[in-house]
């Protein structure tokens, strides 16, 4: 009774009668095509926007993941038109809203918000209005003016549905009247406190479903790993998600499209370990590929985008011309900023990730991660800024093995936050190859590539796989030695201890150890001869890849002490430990025992005369083992 008649496309249906939303013609269909190219001089519907609208029309629940820039709007504010009364939607900011209200109003459509600086008068207006469109006599003053069109779209921040009374109960009336088509929830993922980005305002949208139980809600985001999936649907007490082809099913309809944006190149470049070279490498990056376009360098400390954009524009003698912007910035010089981005006065923003949701450039041309993100979710909305315009864009990120540990503290409060930031770190490291899964020469060709991030568009002969069970051994070795010592080493000292640098001493916190007692802290002498029969034969960033590998593998863990100016994390041997330890040295030299190979890149050829190697040069980059596809798959909802 849905479709009026299917299109005869010859497909085979599996259930006879199902319907599926992408595929249907609808009695709505012809006039929704016509509206979005009058109204939105938009020509085609685009990955699954068509089907979200037949879904939007038909009446159901809706869960759509769609990239950023995939064009989510569109799928509330068309059929916002075709309805009769108002679509309410839920957006996070103020900035998003504003934005959306001057789009929409540029078409002509009649769009209001209500947030905590809409204006008394305003709110009268749009309360008197939405009287009206509930069929309800205004009794106040008001009406001498000519009459208002209906409003179609009433956008509101979370904090209306949670907090203002006066707000919920004039939506009942409109409900009651039959005229709320919709509750549109734009980026749903922050319901979700396994989604990396919680708002508590959001939770509170649970009570929709109890306030109005019969009007439809559509839940729109970017990110939505399974997870958050789950906690979404039972969070705004929606039904278990039905595929969109099996439209006549009972249940909320769940739609995504592919997150991989084809538009965005990525690259994971080592890390330099001084600042200052750190610096140095963005600069010529900049200039070299970037001089004058737009761009965002992501920073993970308020700090750091201000060491970094006073770097940028120093080292570049003032070319590239920076601006920070982090949550401590005033609210004024945020706006300030904003403003001058948009109008090219400023070109690269040094920005935490407060700086996010809502940016409404096109031609970002460029993401920098200074420090990689804390997790996989976090580095899809961050690099997402790119290129929204669909034109090639660049997103790269430079990594550090330190930077890991550095992270791992920052997260060690957050719920799976250690669990996400291994995903990410599964993606930038050697873990895979660690865990001898198949990306071996013979098997890269059969292995499918999604060939946009370097780690598919590389040739293999830059990729040498080496066996460095014997380094893990000695690690190991050293590690636990420590341990029994009480002693406490961070990633990076252990990287030198083993390595037989700087000294070969560590440090045993007072009263714990054996040897430590009575005094606050003392300096033990690490004898790596008589431990591990030698020094590791490894440079200093392989043995930092190897130890975070290590830490994949579990065969070392991190364990995080708080002090009262910062959390601490150190490393200790984890649970396969003993699987490598218990073997003797002769053992692994003999090959016997279980083996660690871990794929490090070679150093580009010097002779080719593409820019964009000879500009890796420096140090040994380390293998990037997943494809960013399939890192990015998993964030939505479907697998
Ligand atoms: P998001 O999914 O991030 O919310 P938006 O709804 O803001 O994306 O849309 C991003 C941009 O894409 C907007 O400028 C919008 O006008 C444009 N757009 C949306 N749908 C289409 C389409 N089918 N064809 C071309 N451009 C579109
Ligand atoms: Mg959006």
């Amino acid at each position: 009774a849905l479709a009026s008649s299917a299109i005869g496309k010859g497909k085979a249906k599996a259930v006879v009668g199902a319907i599926d939303y992408m595929e249907e013609r609808f009695e709505w269909s012809g006039e929704l095509r016509a509206r979005m190219q009058t109204v939105f001089r938009i020509e085609n519907f685009r990955l699954c926007q068509e089907g979200v609208c037949n879904a939007n029309m038909d009446g159901r629940d809706i869960v759509c993941v769609m990239p950023t820039g995939g064009g989510k709007s569109l799928t509330y504010q068309l059929p916002a038109l075709l309805n009769p009364g108002c679509t309410l939607v839920i957006s996070p900011l103020i900035s998003l809203i504003t934005d959306q209200i001057l789009h929409l109003r540029e078409f002509g459509v009649e769009a209001v918000k209500l947030t905590g600086s809409t204006s008394k008068e305003e709110s009268r207006d749009i309360f008197s209005r939405m009287a009206m469109t509930a069929g309800i006599k205004n009794k106040g003053n008001y009406n001498n003016g000519p009459v208002s069109p209906e409003i179609k779209l009433c956008y509101v921040t979370p904090e209306k549905i949670a907090k203002s009374k006066t707000f919920t109960s004039m939506l009942e009336k409109v409900v009651n009247a039959g005229k709320l088509a919709r509750i549109v929830i734009d980026e749903a993922h922050c319901v979700s406190q396994l989604g990396h980005d919680f708002r508590p305002d959001y939770k509170k949208l649970s009570i929709l479903r109890q306030l109005y139980p019969r009007v439809p809600i559509l839940a729109l985001s970017a990110t939505c790993p399974p997870k958050v999936l789950k906690d979404l649907i039972t969070t705004l007490r929606l039904k278990p998600v039905v595929a969109c082809t099996a439209a006549n099913a009972d249940g909320t309809i769940y739609f995504s499209a592919p997150l991989y944006r084809k538009n965005l190149h990525y690259k994971v470049l080592p890390k330099p370990s001084s600042a200052g070279a750190v610096i140095k490498t963005m600069t010529e990056y900049i200039l070299d590929y970037h001089q004058g376009d737009s761009g965002i360098v992501y920073c993970l400390s308020k700090k750091d985008t201000e060491n970094v954009a006073r770097g940028l524009s120093e080292e570049s003698a003032g070319k590239i011309r920076t601006g920070v912007y982090h949550a401590d910035v005033h609210d004024r010089e945020k706006e300030a900023l904003h403003k001058r981005w948009h109008n090219g006065d400023v070109k690269v923003v040094c920005a935490t990730i407060a700086f996010g949701l809502g940016i409404d450039k096109g031609d970002v041309r460029f993401v920098l991660h200074h420090s990689m993100s804390k997790s996989v979710e976090g580095y899809y909305q961050e690099s997402g800024r790119a290129g929204r315009d669909g034109r090639d864009s660049d997103c790269i990120l430079y990594y550090r093995p330190q930077d890991a540990s550095r992270l791992s503290s920052l997260v060690c409060g957050e719920i799976e936050g250690q669990d996400k930031l291994q995903d990410m770190l599964r993606y930038f490291s050697t873990a895979s190859s660690l865990s001898m899964s198949a990306w071996g020469t013979a098997e890269s060709d059969a292995h499918a590539r999604c060939g946009h991030c370097d780690n598919c568009t590389r040739p293999p002969e830059s990729v040498e796989r080496r066996d460095v069970t014997l380094a893990a051994w000695q690690i190991l070795q050293v590690t636990q030695t420590i341990e029994r010592d009480g002693g406490r080493v961070t990633l990076g000292m252990l990287a030198d201890l083993v390595r037989g640098v700087g000294g070969g001493a560590y440090g045993v916190s007072g009263g714990g150890g054996k040897r430590g007692k009575g005094k606050a802290k003392e300096k033990v002498e690490l004898d790596l001869g008589e431990i591990a029969g030698g020094k590791v034969k490894l440079g200093k960033d392989e043995t930092e890849a190897l130890l975070v590998s290590m830490l994949l593998s579990h065969h070392l863990k991190e364990s995080f002490h708080s002090t009262a100016y910062a959390i601490n994390v150190y490393v200790l041997s984890g649970a396969n430990a003993f699987r490598l330890a218990r073997h003797s040295r002769e053992d692994v030299e003999d090959g016997k025992g279980p083996r660690i190979t871990v794929a490090f890149l070679k150093k580009p050829s010097k002779k080719r005369g593409d820019g964009d190697d000879s500009k890796q040069a420096s140090g040994s980059r380390i293998e990037v083992t997943n494809r960013l596809e399939d890192s990015f798959d998993k964030i939505t909802g479907e697998k």
